[in-house]
């Protein structure tokens, strides 16, 4: 193999392999090891930035759990073997397992067979005595939190120590239309955040773009000031992640969405902290 990793490149066969995949992340600021349930790119949003090639709007398709438990037995062991990141000649800045990531083409959630795959997630971490080593990350849009067996699946990966980054792009319903193509309610909202603190440490993960005419700033901004100190109320937050468009979005509204500056992003994530919340910036 002879790939270069960069952040820019979050191609989820990178590696040959189909359920895993490793990736330079901005969030974890080193390598992440994916892991990708939505094969089918398929998602129950659209979100406007979104950049899963192919999105499909629907669920995860069945998953081969035996397979997703050797493809990661495998990676894992690739990785200590130092041998991966010779094949993908890895800054040695960058090396290390930051964490372990579910993040894919698509809503992980939406995967019939959640608390499973979850199960052989943790068998493999179990055998491989990297529980407590290594931190365990959901990326979810957060709107299948309330059905049985993603709470299972969620209880579970709290016992591991699995943390939880739970998109709020926006606090207003427009917004979460706008953005999200959803009309998940604030209600649904609060309560499935509620659910994921309650079992696993909490964080919110807020894409902050340009999409003029579309998008009145400062009123979102004001709406979401309000919901973060509502939310405070009733949930523990571990912090607020803010980041930008990296790459182009491959959905329809591509060409009227830019990514934000450096100092845009500073001065919501400053408005942010004198909240009294924690925030972590990518640029
Ligand atoms: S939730 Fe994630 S995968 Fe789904 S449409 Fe939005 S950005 Fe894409």
């Amino acid at each position: 193999m002879a790939t270069k990793l960069t952040t820019q490149d979050h191609s989820r066969d990178v590696a040959g392999l189909t359920y895993v995949y490793p990736v330079l992340s901005r969030r974890a600021g080193g390598v992440s090891v994916g892991i990708n349930f939505n094969v089918n790119n398929a998602c129950n949003w659209r979100c406007v930035y979104c950049q899963v090639p192919d999105l499909s709007v629907g669920s995860a398709a069945d998953i081969d759990l035996l397979k997703l438990r050797k493809e990661l037995y495998f990676f894992l062991d690739y990785v200590d073997s130092g041998r991966f990141y010779s094949d993908f000649s890895v800054d040695p800045k960058c090396r290390g397992i930051k964490d372990i990531s579910i993040s894919g083409n698509g809503e992980p959630t939406s995967l019939t067979s959640f608390y499973e795959a979850i199960e052989a997630i943790k068998e493999v971490l179990e055998s491989t005595s990297k529980i407590g080593q290594i931190p365990l990350v959901l990326i979810t849009n957060g709107s299948l939190l309330h059905r049985k067996g993603v709470r299972r699946g969620l209880a579970l990966w709290g016992a591991l120590g699995g943390q939880v980054w739970f998109k709020v792009d926006s606090a207003s319903l427009t917004g979460r239309q706008i953005i999200n193509n959803t009309m998940m309610a604030v209600e649904q909202m609060m309560d499935n955040l509620t659910f994921a603190a309650q079992n696993c440490d909490l964080w919110l993960q807020t894409c902050l773009f340009n999409y003029k005419e579309k998008i009145n700033f400062d009123d979102e901004l004001r709406a979401y000031h309000m919901f973060l100190q509502s939310a405070r109320a009733k949930v523990d937050i571990q912090g607020i992640y803010l980041y930008t468009t990296a790459r182009p979005s491959l959905q329809p509204e591509a060409l009227a969405i830019s990514p934000m500056q450096g100092y845009q992003l500073d001065r919501v994530a400053d408005s942010i902290r004198r909240l009294g919340f924690k925030v972590q910036v990518s640029y």
